[in-house]
């Protein structure tokens, strides 16, 4: 079975074990929803009834998620969008607005990492990786909380790092942009108290994507070791054993999603699988 099949069966399954979804007539936007651990948030989160818009640069891999989510019975769109561009995320908020009617749940997803040694950072490495990982957080909860302050209700979730709360050799500025994202969302949550919106974070280990497929090639061709051989390396130093899953993060995403979480406001959520901090 290929890999988006077996994800369609898995939402599928998903769907058939909630047989009433409890996000039904929300409307939830995932920002890097195009693949990794978005596109799980959106099956996630479609699987329980939310019509969703699926939002990244690349159009391909966006129209072929929602694409996917719209076979599995969910209601889907996907808007490209950059999230460090001011306009770029306006018009994509607009049109969410327009063809969800309410945007009532936010998942701040997209992210960029790279690795260098402290000294070996430079200006435009630093520069990037804040920009998408903790200005455009920013940007997209700036362009959708007004109106769920309006409404009275909202879910954000921030998808951040366990490089939001420790430090790391050679993550500089990655750890530095992720932790400007939790305090973000500490600060946030302290100004939405008692509003009926949330903003929370999770904070996953090495996940099993896109993005440290790409990690595991930049060290393999670094140090010139097989690929496999670090891959094994990473998931050997990971508390588990192995790498976390991107359905595994998207389950604690939805923890901060129901109604019942009213109450969770300002928390982390480490994915890692032991040793949390
Ligand atoms: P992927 O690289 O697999 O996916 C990243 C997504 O973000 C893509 O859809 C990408 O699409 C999108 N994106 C990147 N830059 C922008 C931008 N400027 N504007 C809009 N969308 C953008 O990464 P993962 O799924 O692994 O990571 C998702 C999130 O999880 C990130 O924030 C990451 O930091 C975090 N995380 C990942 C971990 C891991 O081990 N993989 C561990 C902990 C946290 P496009 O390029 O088409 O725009």
């Amino acid at each position: 079975m290929r890999d988006s099949e077996q994800r369609g069966e898995e939402a599928r399954r998903m769907a058939r074990r909630h047989s009433t979804p409890t996000l039904s007539g929300k409307g939830a936007v995932v920002t890097g929803g195009g693949r990794g651990i978005g596109a799980a948030v959106a099956r996630a989160l479609a699987a329980e009834g939310a019509a969703v818009v699926v939002t990244a640069r690349t159009l391909d891999e966006i129209v072929a998620v929602a694409e996917d989510l719209r076979r599995s019975g969910g209601s889907a769109h996907a808007i490209v969008c950059d999230v460090t561009d001011q306009g770029s995320v306006a018009a994509m908020a607009a049109r969410a607005h327009e063809l969800l009617g309410s945007v009532d749940i936010l998942v701040n997803n997209a992210g960029v990492a790279r690795s260098a040694p402290f000294l070996k950072v430079t200006l435009d490495e630093w520069e990037t990786i804040h920009r998408v990982n903790a200005t455009g957080p920013l940007l997209v909860a700036q362009a959708f909380l007004p109106a769920m302050l309006e409404r009275g209700w909202g879910r954000i979730v921030n998808v951040a790092s366990v490089a939001s709360l420790l430090g790391a050799r050679y993550i500089t500025s990655y750890a530095a942009s992720k932790h400007a994202l939790v305090g973000m969302t500490r600060c946030l949550a302290d100004e939405l108290a008692g509003t009926g919106v949330t903003v929370n974070s999770v904070c996953p280990g090495y996940v099993d994507t896109p993005m440290t497929n790409e990690n595991i090639e930049r060290i393999a061709a670094k140090t010139g070791k097989d690929a496999e051989e670090v891959r094994t390396g990473l998931e050997e130093m990971q508390p588990g054993g192995r790498l976390i899953t991107p359905e595994e993060v998207a389950h604690a995403v939805m923890t901060f999603v129901p109604q019942e979480a009213a109450s969770l406001q300002g928390a982390e959520l480490v994915v890692r699988g032991g040793g949390a901090r």
